[in-house]
């Protein structure tokens, strides 16, 4: 989530911003593709990249109704809309038959009540197993509240309480039977990797928001860890028409903090890929953007820009004759757990009581909640089940799934650890709360500190050793899905 905001904050863009190398001509970009897949073809008509088969669908996630809008904290009443919010699902089967679901969706958080009842009717109606479906969220702070995510972080209100549970109820019933179509639709494809680059991801932590607009216009290198990488997949029909592109980006989704509905930048990036190429589905994963924002930001000029800028990267990636997209062997195994992520410490009941008139808002009404649950002869568990994935596609490719709001510290390890063609995607099955590093628990602060209570755990801080829990877990799914 973002950090919450006093009053509306206005940037104008900064001189030293880059757009990409090129701003690629949509018609040179299709016959560049249309070329490239041709000759590639030519080249391996036996390819062991053969034999995959993909379906695709996707669903209008929004509101009708007047959820607000979530991620800061406030009452903020939807006032209309910028585009529609998406979901969306891709279907991959082997050719032996393994399969796994991929969702992608403009939502901000998926709490784990609302995609674990995703996870069991798709189990129950298509067979489809835990292990081969991650249920990813951009992050957008410009999207619906959901279910059980972060109620004692908004203002209470009764009417409101009832319209997120109804508004989540059917986006679960939609979610579903969007899975169905896609799996419904799968036929044979070709699947392909690259990656690209853009630069307007900023390390929160180490650069004032402020000051960044200044340190950009004179070319000063801004401090922190980041990824600017992204990592790129088609999906192509045989006749080579592209039937999806997925792509990721480390940055959280926080341009804009109106009440208007849109996709933040993931939005206007997925929407600038499907004008390119139509009939193509365009989607997004967050890989690890917990500490990462967009800046300058709080503009709509600057939102657009910021996808522009994305989908750009990607057409580079997809035009790029130097380094072509590389073919995906056929070849699916996937691995799943959760891993029980320890608390520091659980929250006492003096202490709660303690907290109950407490001058924030948040931690109050958490603690009138938290003590209600003990009353109700509730325990705190000490730990958290915290989801970890691990697909393998071919040769080429790692697909890591971990759940909440991970720093990028941890893309940045896995993929030092597992190579070339690994993807991290954060944001998957369930929104929990920031996952620090080793590094950022040890700095504290926002992402790092005593922030739990605002998700709604027993607890303030998680154990300091949860960097290791998590690089345990990811190592052990990784040994099992590329033995
Ligand atoms: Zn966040």
């Amino acid at each position: 989530m973002g950090m919450r905001i006093e009053g509306r904050i206005r940037c104008r863009p900064a001189v030293g911003l880059r757009l990409g190398r090129t701003i690629v001509c949509r018609w040179l970009l299709v016959l560049a593709l249309g070329a490239g897949l041709a000759s590639a073809d030519a080249v391996s008509p036996a390819s062991s990249a053969e034999g995959w088969r993909a379906g695709v669908a996707r669903a209008v996630i929004t509101p009708q109704t007047g959820v607000w809008l979530a991620g800061y904290g406030s009452k903020r009443a939807p006032d209309g809309k910028l585009h529609d919010l998406w979901m969306k699902a891709l279907a991959l089967e082997d050719n032996a038959g393994h399969r796994v679901v991929l969702i992608t969706s403009d939502f901000q958080g998926v709490p784990k009540a609302m995609s674990d009842q995703v996870f069991a009717r798709i189990k129950q109606k298509y067979g489809i197993e835990r292990r081969q479906v991650m249920f990813t969220f951009s992050h957008n702070h410009c999207g619906p509240r959901l279910g059980n995510d972060l109620v004692d972080y908004y203002p209470v209100e009764a009417a409101q309480v009832a319209l997120v549970e109804a508004y989540t109820a059917r986006m679960v019933t939609r979610c579903v039977s969007m899975v169905g179509e896609a799996l419904s639709r799968l036929s044979p494809a070709t699947l392909r990797i690259g990656q690209g680059e853009t630069t307007f991801a900023v390390n929160r932590r180490n650069n004032r928001e402020s000051e960044v607009p200044e340190l950009l216009a004179r070319g000063t290198p801004l401090k922190g860890p980041v990824d600017h990488s992204v990592p790129v997949m088609t999906v192509t029909h045989p006749d080579g028409k592209l039937a999806a592109v997925l792509f990721g980006y480390a940055c959280h989704p926080t341009t804009l903090s109106f009440r208007t509905w849109c996709g933040d930048y993931p939005g206007f990036a997925q929407l600038a890929l499907e004008q390119n190429h139509p009939g193509a589905v365009a989607m997004f994963v967050n890989t690890c953007g917990g500490d990462q924002n967009p800046l300058p930001r709080r503009s709509v000029e600057l939102c657009r820009r910021y996808g522009q800028m994305l989908a750009t990267a990607v057409e580079e990636v997809l035009a790029d004759e130097e380094r072509p997209l590389r073919p995906v062997t056929n070849g699916l195994s996937t691995a799943f757990e959760y891993t029980e992520l320890p608390y520091l410490e659980v929250v006492s009941r003096e202490k709660l009581l303690g907290l109950l008139e407490d001058s924030n808002a948040i931690r109050a009404r958490w603690a009138a909640r938290m003590l209600r649950r003990l009353q109700g002869g509730q325990a705190f568990a000490k730990t958290y089940p915290y989801p970890v994935h691990a697909w393998r596609l071919g040769r080429e490719m790692l697909m890591i799934g971990m759940g909440a709001e991970s720093v990028v510290d941890y893309a940045l390890r896995f993929k030092r650890e597992f190579g070339p063609g690994t993807w991290v995607c954060g944001y998957s099955d369930d929104m929990i709360a920031y996952i620090p590093s080793r590094r950022v628990w040890e700095e504290g602060g926002y992402e790092g500190g005593s922030y739990l209570y605002e998700y709604g755990r027993p607890a303030f801080r998680w154990s300091g050793d949860i960097e290791d829990q998590i690089a345990a877990s990811v190592r052990r799914l990784v040994k099992q899905v590329r033995p």
